[in-house]
């Protein structure tokens, strides 16, 4: 018999030993070798000495009849003879793979040290460098923090980052943490909120015997790092004492050479209760700016966020999402999940007909204005506008101006006092009218045509 056909044999019966042996005897059948076939006797080699004797002992009957059924044989016998120079391969295979489930262990073992020194640090492990989706709006940001976690204390100290709330801020100063404790896992990282920072230092400044003692512990505990990311300064407490100890910890760490990383929703200079000393220093180093993400950078957010929970979804359903949150990445990742969570429960596919059920928001509201709203229903009226935005009392005009309001806030979500001021009015004047429409509304076929056909117009819906 030749050789592949040799083997191609030895493969199904092996196969078919697999499937009648019990499991316990599948470590002896793995490293068996063929090494003849001749008149209905079928020779194997082993390194296991242990393997051919439990083998024979045990299964041979059983081996005996899978080589009649594969071979089409009635005549079968079977032969399992000890080789030592196969003794030694597997030895060697054995060795070859022990190294590697201890070279995986010592990974592994890595990795837990390596998470643990992420929560010794207070870090949040999605805010990484790879979640962030970088665009316009925070490309230059992004750049300088990356900058710092590979270069740090050297380039931008201080890195002061500001912006509005939602915008990445925490993400990407926490990222600068998860960066140093990965590539540079000697350095040690603390990230602290402000206020934790503040209610630390009170409870450990409070008047007792050991005061001393805990607020030595606390300075450690402060300035014993090399990165200290500081997050939403803004909470900074007024209280001298609070403002002289924020200082003496920037002191001595800036003067040690060690990175400061600080966030807040807006400069220095605009922090009421900050020391003008507190101040110029937050000003020393690099202070970078977040803006809102362009749509482009939105839907890129969300598609990933959809991509890593594998998430079936349509890109109009994305966009339209997108389009509908553009201020708040927060907002926009909760506007996201909340539709997400909808699709999983109802088992509905994650398209543009879902999104706008869950949302309800009205489409690209952003450039429907006041304006728009309020000619559209003089129109429909057919009331001049000045009448409107004016103080006439004909019972037209009332209904025209009270069915505008009630429109204006249901469209575009402003705020009462903002509504009032574009209509020249109380802003309890204005809750007044959107109270009634909204009352009427239910009872009223007359006024429910009226909204249906102005919102058409506007095509919201
Ligand atoms: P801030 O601290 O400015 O209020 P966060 O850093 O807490 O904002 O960000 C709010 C949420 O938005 C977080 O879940 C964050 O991961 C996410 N986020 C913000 N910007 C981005 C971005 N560019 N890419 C991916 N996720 C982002
Ligand atoms: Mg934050």
């Amino acid at each position: 018999m030749e050789n592949t056909e040799l083997k191609n044999l030895w493969e199904q019966i092996k196969s078919e030993l697999i499937k009648v042996l019990p499991e316990s005897a599948h470590p002896w059948i793995y490293p068996l070798e063929v090494s003849g076939y001749d008149k209905g006797v079928l020779t194997v080699v082993t390194g296991q000495m242990m393997g051919r004797d439990l083998l024979r002992k045990n299964h041979y009957q059983q081996i005996v009849d899978v080589i009649k059924k594969v071979t089409h044989n009635q005549t079968a016998d079977f032969v399992i003879i000890y080789d030592e120079k196969a003794a030694k391969s597997l030895k060697k295979e054995n060795e070859k793979f022990q190294k590697k489930i201890t070279e995986s262990k010592l990974k592994e073992q890595a990795m837990e040290n390596l998470s643990n020194m992420q929560s010794a640090s207070n870090l949040n492990l999605k805010y990484k460098f790879e979640n962030f989706v970088v665009g316009k709006s925070n490309e230059f940001a992004y750049k300088v923090a990356m900058a710092v976690a590979q270069n740090p204390a050297k380039k931008y100290n201080p890195l002061f980052i500001y912006g509005n709330a939602g915008l990445g801020k925490t993400h990407l100063m926490q990222a600068i943490g998860h960066y140093t404790i990965f590539n540079k896992p000697k350095l040690k990282v603390k990230y602290t909120k402000t206020e934790d920072y503040v209610n630390d230092f009170i409870s450990n400044s409070r008047n007792s015997k050991d005061t001393i003692e805990n607020m030595s512990k606390f300075n450690k505990k402060y300035t014993n790092i090399d990165i200290i990311l500081i997050d939403d300064i803004q909470f900074i407490e007024s209280k001298n004492k609070t403002m002289s100890q924020m200082q003496h910890t920037f002191d001595s760490l800036y003067n040690k050479g060690k990175q400061i990383v600080i966030t807040s929703d807006r400069i220095p200079k605009d922090i009421p209760t900050l020391t003008a000393a507190l101040c110029s220093r937050f000003e020393m180093g690099l202070m970078v700016e977040l803006t809102p993400p362009d749509l482009e950078t939105r839907i890129e957010i969300i598609r990933k966020l959809a991509i890593d929970n594998d998430l079936k979804y349509t890109e109009e359903a994305i966009k339209y999402i997108a389009m509908n949150y553009d201020k708040n990445v927060r907002e926009l990742e909760g506007a996201f999940n909340k539709v997400s969570a909808y699709a999983e429960i109802t088992n509905k596919p994650l398209d543009i007909n879902l999104a706008r059920d869950v949302l309800k928001c009205t489409e690209f509201s952003e450039e429907i204005s006041l304006d728009k709203i309020t000619n559209v229903t003089a129109e429909y009226f057919e009331v001049d506008l000045s009448d409107i935005k004016g103080t006439a009392r004909g019972q037209k005009v009332s209904l025209a101006r009270h069915l505008a309001i009630y429109l204006a806030r249901e469209i575009t979500g402003k705020s009462f006092v903002s509504i009032a001021e574009y209509y020249n009015k109380k802003h309890t004047t204005i809750m007044f009218a959107h109270d009634k429409i909204k009352k009427e509304l239910p009872l009223k076929r007359d006024l429910a045509e009226a909204v249906r056909e102005i919102k058409q117009v506007l095509k919201v819906i």
